[in-house]
């Protein structure tokens, strides 16, 4: 059954607005996606109704908030079928659910002379707490060549494993390029070494549907604020074995199960991971946003979002000048480009007064341009209320930049 885009838009109140006179076209869903009305809703209801601290009170208010609270870690543990609620932490996000393992296992693992994999396409969140917990440990980074194509160099790849590598991580979909990594097969090749394996998935559970038992990944990540949830939220998945092992993070109440001044012990999973009072209303939200990607069903956007992704990709491809950085056969989300003798920064503010959002710079990817010698982009990154018509109207506004400029 194909999804019903304009029933779909209609549930999305931030798109039904005009900006500098021209309806709004959002384009900027790589950085952030709007939020449909049952998300909204949500976080409104929880504020309005059970508003209280959680897993802490005896009290009507505090049961009914941790019940919804806790619904959304089952909703999540369903999402990505993980084996156990346990095994899902709910975090600030991506960025502190990779600073979290990064900081445990630095703790944990992580010795002088042992090697830590990354790729040349990491956002910086996957690139500078690996840099940190090496400065801690004295292990090495290592990263993984990208080829011309976007694609990572996998012989080279193979060729970094060694019985020295102790972490790999790697993002399941570039934020730039839009490449889809080889997750699964890359996951194996790095246990037969010995290797655990994290997975950066700010940039796939929005487009595709994850797996992790079926990934056989030990630790994937991902922000809520990214598949039409909340900010300020989202998880850390983690195998249970390795969770129990792993030191806490965050001193403070939750994690604990008893503190003495002399010594303290931690709590069972996943609390020992989240101390303090967490983002309840975001939590709330996110469970919201998964019952409304589920409604739609994620292979359904899957499908109706490659074929968007073709169509931009064809129609860039016809602008003289145009040209596309990236283009690995297995792609998703985002399209990065250049126009020959006009700045992104130019362009993109040009496209803002048509009322087109889309995105210029590095986009927290610095390595990235210096591997291609530049200095920024423009991004284009589509969401499954995107519309075939949306992009023939940016396709004319390109043109209009290109009178302007050229
Ligand atoms: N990894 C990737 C691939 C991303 O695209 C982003 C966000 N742009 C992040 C990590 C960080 O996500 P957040 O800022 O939500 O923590």
């Amino acid at each position: 059954m194909a999804l019903d885009i304009k029933k779909i838009r209609a549930q999305f109140p931030a798109l039904h607005q005009e900006v500098n006179g021209f309806p709004l076209i959002y384009f900027d869903n790589a950085a952030t996606t709007q939020k449909p009305k049952m998300v909204i809703d949500s976080i409104v209801n929880y504020y309005s109704t059970v508003n209280s601290n959680i897993h802490r009170g005896v009290h009507f208010l505090s049961q009914q908030a941790t019940s919804q609270y806790e619904k959304a870690r089952e909703a999540i543990r369903r999402f990505i079928n993980a084996g156990t609620s346990e095994e899902i932490i709910i975090t600030r996000g991506a960025t502190e659910s990779i600073n979290l393992v990064a900081s445990c296992l630095s703790r944990l693992l992580l010795n002088a002379g042992d090697e830590i994999i990354i790729s040349a396409i990491e956002h910086h969140s996957n690139i500078v707490p690996w840099q940190m917990a090496c400065e801690q440990s004295g292990a090495i980074l290592k990263v993984i060549p990208v080829l011309d194509s976007g694609d990572l160099d996998m012989e080279a790849y193979k060729s970094l494993l060694s019985e020295k590598t102790k972490l790999v991580a790697i993002t399941h979909i570039s934020n730039v390029l839009g490449t889809v990594n080889p997750v699964k097969e890359m996951i194996s090749q790095a246990h037969s070494k010995g290797a655990l394996v994290f997975i950066d998935g700010a940039q796939a559970v929005s487009h595709m549907k994850v797996d992790v038992q079926a990934l056989n990944v030990d630790f994937y990540c991902f922000s809520a604020h990214k598949m039409y949830g909340p900010t300020g939220v989202g998880v850390l998945y983690g195998k249970k074995k390795i969770l129990e092992q792993m030191p806490p993070y965050q001193g403070g109440g939750e994690m604990i199960k008893e503190v003495k001044f002399e010594k303290s012990t931690y709590n069972d999973l996943p609390f020992k991971f989240e101390g303090g009072t967490p983002n309840i209303a975001g939590g709330i939200g996110l469970e919201a946003c998964i019952r409304f990607m589920e409604g739609l069903g994620v292979d359904h956007i899957e499908r109706y979002e490659s074929s968007l992704l073709r169509y931009a990709t064809e129609k860039l491809k016809s602008v003289e000048g145009v040209r596309i950085l990236g283009e690995s056969k297995r792609k998703s989300g985002s399209i990065s480009f250049l126009m020959e003798g006009i700045h992104p920064f130019d362009a993109g503010t040009i496209l803002d007064k048509l009322g087109i959002a889309i995105r210029t710079g590095h986009h927290c990817a610095q390595p990235i341009m210096d591997r291609y010698n530049i200095s920024g982009t423009m991004r284009a990154s589509f969401a499954l209320y995107n519309t075939k018509e949306e992009i023939d109207t940016f396709i004319e506004a390109l043109d209009k930049v290109k009178k302007i400029f050229i």
